[in-house]
């Protein structure tokens, strides 16, 4: 009975590394992908790397409730879940007690799964009351206006979004970029997108934290901001005021930041993510000034995303099963209990 909720544990751990090793070559490939891709892409990828997780995820539960009732027909099939199910049997022969802890164990999983939205959701309410307190709303330009010298933009909430500039970033900026920064971040107000970014958390579940899912997030990111920036240039603004924008903000950013009171780590992690990132932005923006932004051909993306439908067929595969040195370790579990009293 002692050993009943770490052997499950222990399953459940082992099938989700087994499938993760899987999921690492599909967050490489999506890493690869070229930028600038557009939103079909985008979605496609979402469910490649999704897709594993969720199979994983069912095909671990769905074992564990097969074993709960019913484990001789699965048992023929596969001789490591053979013996974990005798095993569990033998330690527990109520059925409705192993059902019910296989019930908590799926619980506690969902719990976790919502605990970084959730987090996310909390933090952005909390974020959105102090930035409205201390704020004062332009109504003339659709913005509330925050007194720091940062120059800094934001779209908070999720339903009705609210675009805050910071007073550093209008000083800093000219009527134009101004213009195209707000145009930015109301596109986001429009298109919700932090309520898409959300949502992805969520669908992730407890594999949130895994890799895969961490580099599906940044890329789906990367995504929000292109498209955001895109329907600015459609809207009232010129592409070149956009990145002029970016990069005067970024890099009044970095002379702030070379203030020797600032710690310096996180000095330097803050920079290496967002001037490349700027950098990147700015880049495309202009590319698409100059007429010269194109898509790389149909054939090349689908070569990528060939590779990837084959990974998902291999994680369908190989989900629940765990790997041979957790297989031995029951096997040894299995003697010790033939070899008690
Ligand atoms: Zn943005």
């Amino acid at each position: 009975m002692d050993l009943l909720l770490p052997g499950l544990l222990l399953y459940a751990a082992t099938s989700c590394m087994a499938s993760g090793l899987v999921f690492l070559p599909a967050s490489a490939l999506a890493e690869s992908l070229p930028a600038g891709r557009s939103a079909w892409e985008t979605r496609l990828w979402f469910a490649a790397l999704l897709l594993p997780h969720l199979l994983a995820a069912g095909s671990v539960l769905y074992t564990l409730r097969m074993h709960a009732l019913d484990p001789v027909s699965w048992a023929l099939r596969a001789p490591a879940l053979r013996h974990l199910s005798f095993w569990w049997i033998a330690q527990t022969p109520d059925a409705a007690y192993r059902v019910r802890v296989i019930g908590l164990v799926a619980a506690a999983a969902v719990v976790a799964g919502l605990a970084r939205p959730l987090l996310s959701l909390l933090l952005a309410w909390r974020y959105a009351r102090v930035l409205r307190g201390v704020s004062v709303e332009v109504p003339e330009l659709g913005v509330w206006l925050t007194p720091l010298d940062r120059p800094w933009s934001a779209c908070v909430g999720f339903l009705r979004g609210h675009v805050f500039i910071t007073e550093g970033l209008a000083k800093l900026l000219d009527a134009e970029e101004l213009a195209a920064v707000i145009a930015h971040e109301q596109a986001h107000a429009r298109r919700r997108d932090n309520l898409r970014l959300l949502l992805a958390q969520a669908a992730f579940g407890p594999t949130v934290l895994m890799p895969t899912a961490h580099a599906f997030l940044r890329r789906l990111q990367a995504a929000i901001e292109r498209d955001a920036d895109a329907d600015a240039v459609r809207a009232n603004t010129t592409a070149p005021a956009l990145a002029s924008a970016l990069v005067k903000a970024a890099r009044r950013l970095r002379d702030l930041s070379a203030d020797p009171d600032e710690e310096p780590l996180r000095r330097r992690l803050a920079h290496r993510y967002r001037e490349q990132f700027v950098a990147e932005r700015a880049q495309l923006l202009l590319d698409a000034a100059d007429g010269a932004l194109d898509a790389p051909p149909l054939a090349r993306r689908l070569a990528l995303l060939l590779p990837a439908a084959l990974l998902i067929a291999l994680a369908a595969i190989t989900a629940p099963l765990a790997p041979p040195s957790a297989r031995s370790l029951f096997e040894s579990l299995l003697a010790a209990l033939h070899a008690g009293p």
